[in-house]
């Protein structure tokens, strides 16, 4: 009997004296090396890069599996200390669209699970973002044997329910979801009505979703001084700024900020300035692809000139605009958990945003900012106004976004999705979540 009660043969090359002790992320559409702010490069890569850097800080390595998008890039890349992104060969080694990949998913899980041969390694969890990667979790489970836990970030489900006719999400994307409802150990949904939905509207079993909410670096995001961001930025140091921060998207609301700008054009004195943060830029520093679209709607309102286009931006440089922004709006459509309130709370800066999914849990209204209704124009522009022109609000809901955003901290939530790896890693199928609820 040896002392730590592995009793079986060496698996991949090393016998495990803790049941956990490496964890396999899947990745497969988007990678957390990608630029954020474009295309699909959003939260969950921040989301996915900054809870596996804190899983390893308590103690468990994790492998990030993403689908290779360029023939140069190394097949290994050591994110941070005990966390390595490995870019898998499956179908063509440039970007293709994420409606593209499904059929390249059997390949996906061939090469990871050579990969693991070849280095020897061995994954006692896997934690799958999104649905394509929830599908590559099921197939790798035929080589690895290992239980898997799947977040969807958003579902076809949800993101239908608020969808325009245009955007709505293929039937092969549901059908997915709903066999890896039943197919996953786990299921993590990021607030509490995500959860709701998956157990009542899509029955699901109540003890297998835990929820977990993405978590903020405060590390990173903290109040900071305002004229000196303004100064470093090139804003006027008295202007009324209001911040949008998001990748170019139709459930950001973006339609909704343009058609409130010029709600406020009508009724408001000064006007505020909105500083746009993502979508790509052209070498002369104008809007191109996508947030050309938008500059053109700006300038079809009649409101062009209050919009400066900044383009997507490095994460270490938002602190500087959270700080110089007198409110941040968020007015999308629907957000899983929104990232971008809780990296503004965090920053002390008030939020005006969409009472959507995710946002109604993070942003409490009336204490961190304002919520109002999603698209809503007259209704964004009266909260905007509300917290522009009311010194003592804005001072009030700082205090309180602060306060907001703490619970949201790495560690607590790292934390519990440790727990829920490691029971899974013991075997356990039941009692899977943490008692200590983060938004208890
Ligand atoms: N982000 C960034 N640069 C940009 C735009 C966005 O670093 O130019 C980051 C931002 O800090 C946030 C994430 O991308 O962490 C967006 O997350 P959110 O949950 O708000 O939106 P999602 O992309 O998931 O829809």
């Amino acid at each position: 009997m040896n002392p730590y009660g592995y009793e079986g043969p060496p698996v991949f090359g090393y016998e495990t004296d803790t049941p956990l002790r490496r964890a396999a992320f899947i990745c497969v559409h988007t990678s957390p090396l990608a630029a954020l702010g474009q295309q699909d490069a959003g939260g969950m890569n921040v989301y996915v890069r900054d809870l596996a850097c804190q899983l390893a800080r308590l103690g468990l390595e994790v492998d990030i599996f993403t689908r290779r998008t360029d023939l140069h890039s190394p097949e290994l890349t050591l994110i941070c200390p005990g966390v390595r992104v490995i870019n898998v060969t499956a179908g063509p080694s440039r970007p293709i669209d994420k409606t593209e990949i499904f059929p390249f998913l059997p390949d996906f899980a061939a090469e990871a699970a050579l990969f693991s041969l070849r280095h020897g390694v061995r994954y006692d969890v896997i934690h799958s973002h999104y649905w394509l990667s929830g599908w590559a979790a099921h197939l790798l489970r035929r080589y690895w044997d290992t239980p898997f836990v799947q977040m969807f970030h958003t579902t076809a489900h949800m993101k239908n329910a608020v969808a325009g006719s245009g955007d709505r999400e293929p039937a092969l994307r549901l059908q997915i979801e709903r066999r890896l409802i039943q197919l996953s150990d786990s299921l993590i949904a990021a607030n509490p009505a995500e959860r709701a939905d998956l157990i009542w509207r899509q029955h699901t079993a109540t003890d297998k979703v835990c929820t977990v909410p993405p978590g903020v670096d405060l590390d990173l995001f903290y109040p900071r001084d305002r004229s000196d961001a303004r100064r470093r930025l090139g804003l006027e140091a008295d202007a009324q700024i209001v911040l949008f921060v998001g990748r170019v998207d139709p459930i950001k609301g973006i339609d909704t900020l343009l058609h409130a700008v010029r709600h406020l054009r009508a009724s408001s004195e000064p006007l505020p300035t909105v500083v746009f943060v993502g979508g790509e830029l052209d070498e002369q520093g104008q809007p191109t692809g996508a947030l050309a679209a938008i500059a053109n709607d700006a300038a079809a309102l009649g409101v062009a000139d209050r919009f400066q286009f900044v383009g997507s931006q490095p994460q270490d440089r938002l602190p500087l605009f959270y700080a110089a922004a007198d409110v941040v709006a968020v007015p999308s459509r629907y957000e899983s958990f929104g990232l971008v309130a809780v990296e503004a709370m965090a920053s002390g800066t008030p939020v005006v945003a969409s009472s959507a999914g995710g946002l109604t849990f993070t942003v409490e209204d009336g204490v961190a900012g304002l919520l109002v209704p999603p698209q809503q124009p007259s209704a964004l522009a009266a909260a905007l106004q509300r917290v522009l022109s009311d010194d003592t609000l804005r001072a009030n809901l700082s205090e309180g976004a602060l306060q907001c955003a703490s619970r949201f901290a790495w560690p607590a939530v790292a934390t519990s999705m440790l727990h829920i790896y490691e029971r899974l890693a013991e075997g356990h199928r039941a009692n899977l979540c943490c008692d200590e609820e983060i938004y208890a």
